[in-house]
């Protein structure tokens, strides 16, 4: 059969839930993917572990998603990271929540998640189609056309989930801005968003130091997270969300123990003047860090003038950092921008241009903090794109 009730383009998240749902409401379904399997990004999510919600509160979920989260309201009325966790609890898959309010499967294998769906997908009787790449969709005499290099099909709904333009090898090439386009869309202006930040700062010497819950500051723009020093510069949450608010030429400070006052510092290390510097600190702080501070200074604290331990206070509390640049939005985690909002119906995810057509997931001018907000708005914006509404 060639002709559809609907086609799904893009198996990601948000594509692979718009066949579910869409399925659920008794339509003939068709998901095309160009990828060998589904889900390729997705399972890159959360270190290969598959982050597959936050179970945060509705304002931690907009709070998550500062890229225009107020227009998923409707959206999350209809299926939120709540109905995320009942559905894979429902289908067999046992989750647990992590810090920040990261949800993953508890067998710790994105395989888990992405096999959920797929097999969700089959038992409502949807149908895949992997290693076929949409090239070309044409809306004629009412109906969608689309075409492969091999193949055409027909179908009175399209949902496009083709995702943004970071990590291109996932599959996300833009292709959904071009068919957004076709039909007359308004492409937001596309940007890099949850980037790594470069730093021309000593960083060989802490390459791979991991921190939990630090404190980047820059301005008034103070970001508690973890934070992973790579062989070009900053990674990790904190890094990731404080890139949207640098480019390049600024100077952030570091916190490395922010649960600390300096005053209570000067007291640990008065408490403890006989011991070594780096012993003190390594404490409260990796030993290679801890040994980083310590460096070029006395070995034992007691040796420390009122200068040196000044010094200690500021490495430890505000450590500067200079940004020299972000990572291309090909290297960055999230695309910011996409298909305009402003002509999407915010209740149905369908084009208020064309009758029929519909959109979710990065496609959309919507961009979300690492953590599970993204992969939370792909998952909620699928089922409601894929939903049948009847008023
Ligand atoms: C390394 C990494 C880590 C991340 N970590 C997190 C995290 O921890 N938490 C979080 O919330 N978000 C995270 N994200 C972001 C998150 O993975 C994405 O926002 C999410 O996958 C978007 O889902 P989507 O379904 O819209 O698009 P995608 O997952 O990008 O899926 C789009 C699919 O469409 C297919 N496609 C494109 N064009 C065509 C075509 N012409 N024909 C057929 N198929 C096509 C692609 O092959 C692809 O499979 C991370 C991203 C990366 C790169």
């Amino acid at each position: 059969m060639n002709h559809y009730d609907t086609i799904v383009i893009g198996g990601g998240p948000a594509g692979m839930m718009a066949t579910i749902s869409s399925s659920f409401y008794g339509q003939t379904t068709l998901l095309l993917e160009k990828n060998r399997k589904l889900g390729k990004k997705l399972a890159g999510t959360g270190g290969g572990r598959c982050n597959v919600t936050n179970n945060g509160s509705l304002d931690d979920l907009l709070a998550g998603i500062p890229g225009n989260g107020r227009f998923l309201y409707s959206v999350f009325s209809q299926f939120d990271n709540q109905d995320i966790v009942r559905f894979f609890t429902e289908n067999g898959v046992k989750l647990k929540v992590e810090d920040h309010g990261r949800v993953f499967p508890a067998s710790d294998r994105s395989q888990t998640i992405i096999q959920a769906l797929t097999d969700k997908i089959a038992e409502l009787g949807g149908q895949v189609r992997c290693q076929v790449e949409v090239t070309s969709v044409k809306k004629i005499d009412g109906q969608f056309v689309i075409k492969s290099k091999d193949e055409t099909w027909t179908a009175d709904r399209l949902i496009v989930t083709t995702g943004g333009k970071s990590y291109p090898s996932t599959g996300s090439t833009g292709f959904g801005h071009d068919i957004a386009r076709h039909f007359q869309h308004t492409i937001t202006d596309l940007e890099a968003a949850e980037s790594p930040l470069l730093t021309d700062f000593p960083h060989k010497a802490l390459q791979g130091i991991s921190l939990d819950d630090v404190t980047l500051h820059y301005g008034k723009h103070h970001i508690t997270h973890d934070l992973l020093f790579t062989h070009f510069g900053l990674s990790g949450p904190a890094a990731l969300r404080m890139s949207s608010f640098v480019k390049g030429g600024e100077i952030l400070t570091l916190d490395s123990v922010p649960h600390y006052s300096k005053e209570e510092l000067t007291e640990i290390l008065e408490k403890n003047r006989e011991k070594s510097l780096k012993n003190v600190l390594k404490a409260y702080l990796p030993e290679r860090l801890a040994e980083f501070f310590a460096q070029d200074l006395p070995e034992k604290v007691k040796q420390l003038s009122p200068k040196e331990i000044d010094v200690v206070l500021e490495k430890v509390k505000e450590l500067p950092i200079p940004i020299t640049g972000k990572m291309s939005l090909a290297k960055s985690f999230v695309t910011k921008g996409g298909v305009s909002l402003k002509e999407i119906n915010p209740k149905t995810l369908e084009s208020k241009l064309v009758p029929g057509l519909h959109f979710a997931g990065e496609v959309l001018d919507i961009n979300a903090h690492t953590g599970g907000f993204n992969i939370t708005a792909a998952l909620c914006t699928g089922w409601v794109a894929g939903s049948l509404h009847y008023d």
